[in-house]
């Protein structure tokens, strides 16, 4: 038999996810799976994106197909190979290698009805 207690905490932990991972007001797609990722890493699908569509835009269905057209097939493949930071937000890193900030900027938002990155992100150039 499960005890009190034990059930509560596990509740609380329960809840506590599902804020934790529960994207924020205007947040767009891109920096809730970057969020996310950061938090709780990629599990080679796109668990992320999915549950941000599920959240806030159920009928956006081609989501997976518009990330996996810029090889977006897991969460963090959509910035391996997708989209980056804008140029201008980059910081140069301990090489003096451009990378990065640490700490993205909060989203500046998206519309209620758009998938689309916010001005964070810009598709990656591709070397090829
Ligand atoms: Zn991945
Ligand atoms: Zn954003």
């Amino acid at each position: 038999m499960a005890t009190g207690p034990n059930r509560a905490a596990e509740e609380h932990v329960t809840a506590l996810a599902e804020t934790l991972t529960t994207p924020r007001v205007g947040e767009c797609v891109f920096c809730f799976i970057d969020r996310m990722l950061d938090a709780f890493g990629c599990d080679t699908t796109l668990r992320w994106a999915r549950r941000w569509r599920d959240l806030r835009l159920p009928r956006a269905t081609g989501l997976e197909a518009r990330l996996g057209r810029r090889g977006g097939f897991c969460d963090c493949e959509v910035f391996l190979n997708g989209w980056t930071v804008r140029p201008e937000l980059l910081v140069p890193d301990q090489h003096g290698e451009l990378d990065w900030p640490a700490d993205r900027p909060p989203c500046p938002g998206v519309g209620p009805r758009s998938a689309q990155p916010c001005s964070t992100w810009v598709p990656l150039r591709r070397p090829w």
